[in-house]
């Protein structure tokens, strides 16, 4: 599977806002948004030039595909399957994002970002409904169960997750057991439940030109 490998703290100098790659880092002084928020590169500190509608469109795909850890094919595949469901093509795109199987670890707290997350499922670390699965892109449904594998508790990654679970928001369609390690899908999320940095909106514009 291909990655997206260009410097992360350089995308979100790019899009001009934290989009929270790095984990823990984000929440640092050491974050680049915080010691240099300009465009990168050797023009960047002369400030952002001003967008066109069309601009606006495309910062905002750039940053949700960003946000999400996903490259473009990947990204444009899932909004064509939210806009076959039929209803709020934005929304049912949101939808989507937030039930991949990488992305609720995340949320549930076992990895610090979208990107470690995909690496644990890629590793195998997770079991759903019993069954082993390393696909980063599974979408989780109502009643599916999320563990770590019991031979994987021990991994060094895990170390202290409980005690990092205490601190941890979890989003309310999600419900966790922070001594067992497990996660239960309580419903499926809502445009409520999610914050999310971009406008989804700006997103169907752009791929509906
Ligand atoms: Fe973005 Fe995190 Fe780097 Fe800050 S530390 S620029 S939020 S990836």
């Amino acid at each position: 599977m291909a990655r997206n490998l260009a410097p992360k703290c350089k995308q979100c100098r790019r899009a001009g806002e934290k989009l929270f790659l790095k984990g823990e880092r984000c929440q640092s002084t050491k974050c680049a948004m915080v010691k240099r928020n300009y465009p990168p590169g050797i023009h960047g500190s002369k400030g952002r030039p001003r967008m066109t509608d069309y601009g606006q469109q495309l910062n905002e795909k750039q940053k949700a595909k960003k946000e999400y850890n996903l490259l473009e094919k990947q990204f444009r595949l899932t909004f064509e399957k939210a806009k076959k469901q039929g209803g709020n093509t934005g929304e049912n795109f949101i939808m989507l994002l937030e039930r991949r199987l990488d992305n609720v670890i995340h949320r549930m707290g076992f990895a610090s970002s979208r990107t470690q997350a995909r690496q644990f499922v890629n590793h195998g670390h997770f079991i759903v409904n019993d069954i082993a699965t390393d696909i980063p892109s599974f979408i989780v449904k109502t009643g599916d169960v999320i563990k770590i594998k019991s031979n994987k508790k021990d991994n060094k990654n895990f170390s202290n997750l409980s005690d990092k679970l205490k601190k941890k928001e979890i989003p309310g369609w999600i419900n966790l057991d922070a001594k067992k390690l497990e996660a239960k899908i309580l419903h499926n999320p809502t445009i409520k439940d999610i914050k999310t940095s971009f406008n989804v909106q700006m997103i169907v514009e752009y791929y509906s030109r």
